[in-house]
């Protein structure tokens, strides 16, 4: 007999919607394809001087040039990472060494990669500035020039936010930072390969991005590091990736990674489009809920990202009674959902805690379908009643 979850929809015929690519989206059928030589017979090592060692080597820098074309990069400038976790405090935890002192700017909604890597840097004495967002999560340019002192080193605001998809202006961000000779870093893992990046244009230093969320390999990533900028390496061994970061290198995931990158580059409008109906349809069919409302930019936001508040009901047993439904969400970020605080990209926002807690995140894939948002839209309405009625908040 398989093993079945508690909560499992699978195997009993129900339904199953997944609208949480936010959180990890599935492996491509030709991203899949691409990575399995690299498993078996093209296992070799990229150091190694062998053929089957150039055979990867030669995989891994067709991948480089692949992923950093789709941000306007030269091959070079791209670091091969574990994922956008620890390619955040790389580029975070590598300028602070590399100048040994001096301040940081970034904002109350990042994700939590950068937040505590600047958080424990602000406890060895680095100074910090958490700049505030306004109502839809925007981070003024202006405050950014503002926080700027003579000791600033680095500025690490993200593209687009993983709760609420608000994008963020940092084109902006990153001329004010190049104007004022700091370091600019900014976490794309959500936008790369959604949204269009120009590393050049937009005067960004340092760049984030992670498979997983673009329908690669778990466990892989890159961080961009424009040519000529000293990090100090947080993985210190055989002196992989120019000796930025020693390991020996995860060739099949990052040949996945190149795949997933190119397909996306290659159907971004597509998907987009695809994406943004859909969102519409779904945001049109939550608001008919009474005391519901959106969160984040009705149009500055990523293509594939719904955030709506319940007023008086708790987001979790939302989530609890959606997947009983069949259907994957989440509150707000995977990380976070552990805990019961409620979302800090919420707070920021100005939602009062009993708000933040209702609230509901859906965030769409390229496979989603017309009927799957009419699936959802039907589902949801029953549900918040029911979880009104017996909310410890009353109802609202
Ligand atoms: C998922 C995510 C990360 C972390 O990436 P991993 O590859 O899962 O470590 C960092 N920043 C943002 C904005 C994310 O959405």
């Amino acid at each position: 007999m398989p093993q079945r979850g508690a909560r499992s929809a699978s195997g009993d015929g129900m339904r199953r919607i997944y609208m949480d690519h936010a959180a990890t989206t599935p492996v491509d059928a030709e991203v899949l394809k691409a990575m399995r030589p690299y498993f078996s017979e093209k296992f070799g090592n990229a150091s190694s001087l062998h053929g089957f060692g150039q055979e990867a080597r030669k995989a891994l820098e067709n991948s480089r040039i692949t992923i950093s074309g789709v941000i306007g990069a030269q091959p070079d400038e791209m670091v091969f990472t574990s994922g956008g976790t620890e390619s955040d405090n790389l580029a975070i935890r590598g300028v602070a060494m590399s100048k040994g002192r001096g301040h940081i700017i970034t904002s109350r909604i990042e994700h939590h990669a950068v937040l505590h890597t600047c958080q424990q840097l602000e406890k060895a004495g680095f100074g910090v500035t958490y700049l505030p967002v306004d109502r839809n999560g925007f981070v003024s340019p202006l405050d950014v020039e503002n926080a700027i002192r003579k000791d600033t080193i680095l500025a690490t605001i993200m593209h687009a936010n993983n709760e609420i998809g608000t994008i963020e202006p940092i084109g902006e961000i990153g001329r004010i930072c190049r104007d004022n000779g700091v370091l600019f870093h900014t976490d794309a893992v959500q936008s790369f390969g959604k949204v269009p990046i120009d590393v050049n244009k937009m005067n960004i230093d340092m760049l984030s991005a992670s498979a997983h969320k673009l329908y690669g390999p778990k466990g892989v990533g890159a961080l961009y590091v424009r040519s000529g900028i000293d990090i100090v390496p947080q993985n210190t061994g055989g002196g992989h990736e120019k000796g930025k970061r020693s390991g020996t290198e995860n060739v099949a995931g990052i040949v996945g990674f190149a795949k997933a990158a190119l397909l996306a580059a290659e159907h971004m409008e597509k998907r987009a489009s695809h994406e943004k109906r859909l969102r519409g349809m779904l945001i049109k069919g939550l608001k008919e809920i009474p005391n519901t409302w959106l969160n984040g930019h009705p149009e500055k936001r990523l293509p594939n990202n719904v955030n709506v508040c319940f007023s008086g009901i708790e987001g979790e047993s939302l989530i609890i009674h959606m997947d009983m439904k069949g259907i994957a969400a989440s509150t707000g970020s995977a990380c976070s959902s552990k805990s019961l605080e409620p979302s800090h990209v919420l707070v920021a926002i100005g939602l009062k805690h009993k708000d933040a807690h209702g609230s509901l995140r859906l965030s769409l894939g390229k496979e989603n379908t017309m009927d799957d948002v009419r699936y959802v839209t039907e589902a949801v309405p029953g549900i918040v009643e029911n979880l009104r009625k017996i909310s410890p908040f009353g109802r609202s």
